[in-house]
């Protein structure tokens, strides 16, 4: 299997078809806001420059994201990987590249989850979460409404919607990673490592999609 550099803009469902691929391929997922997270979570040196920078509200820097890549890169060596949240930048990409030829990594297939905001924004209109488990649903997806209308499918909680600021939110995180996401994939393209899949059909379909590009 090819690595995969999973690239979608926020609400594509990136998450959700992550998880799907590390249950039923093997895929071992590394995504970096995870990465951040649980090097705070472990209270490290690397962890309390990381948390006081975030608390501040900036992004962790290029250099600290690179190191946990790396530290997580020499952890899981031969097992198929997902990276996700990395890269944001084309001078990230650059840097991936380095880091993957330093790794002897050339089986690699950049995935773009194309989906328009307008899709986006009928999601989190759909989106619904259990009041107790936090499990998520989607009343507009076949696959991930609950089987009982406002009931969640694993402990009855009560499904709620969350605030409507949220699609504003979302609105703006959209525009912001268009953005930046052009260069990335041209930098891909141009590599003839791009491919691109729209995250608008099911998610059993997207991920037979991916793995027709990622079977080696
Ligand atoms: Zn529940």
């Amino acid at each position: 299997m090819k690595n995969i550099i999973l690239i979608a803009p926020p609400g594509a469902g990136k998450g959700t078809i992550s998880n799907y691929l590390v249950e039923h391929y093997g895929y071992v997922h590394v995504a970096t806001g995870d990465l951040l997270r649980c090097e705070i979570a472990m209270n490290s040196e690397l962890g309390q420059e990381i948390d006081q920078i975030i608390s501040k509200g900036y992004l962790a820097p290029d250099d600290i994201v690179i190191k946990l890549v790396l530290k997580k890169l020499e952890q899981i060596h031969n097992k198929p990987f997902i990276l996700d949240g990395f890269p944001r930048t084309l001078k990230q990409a650059e840097v991936l590249q380095e880091i993957f030829l330093q790794f002897h990594l050339n089986n690699i297939t950049a995935v773009y989850l194309d989906v328009d905001v307008d899709t986006v924004l009928k999601r989190i209109e759909g989106r619904r979460i259990c009041n107790q488990c936090q499990k998520v649903y989607n009343i507009y997806s076949e696959e991930l409404k609950p089987i009982h209308e406002g009931l969640c499918d694993n402990c009855g909680g009560v499904l709620v919607k969350r605030s409507d600021d949220e699609k504003e939110k979302m609105k703006i995180r959209f525009q912001i990673f268009k953005e930046n996401v052009e260069s990335i994939l041209n930098f891909y393209q141009s590599r003839n490592e791009l491919q691109v899949i729209p995250a608008t059909t099911s998610i059993t379909d997207i991920v037979d999609k991916i793995i027709n590009e990622a079977e080696v």
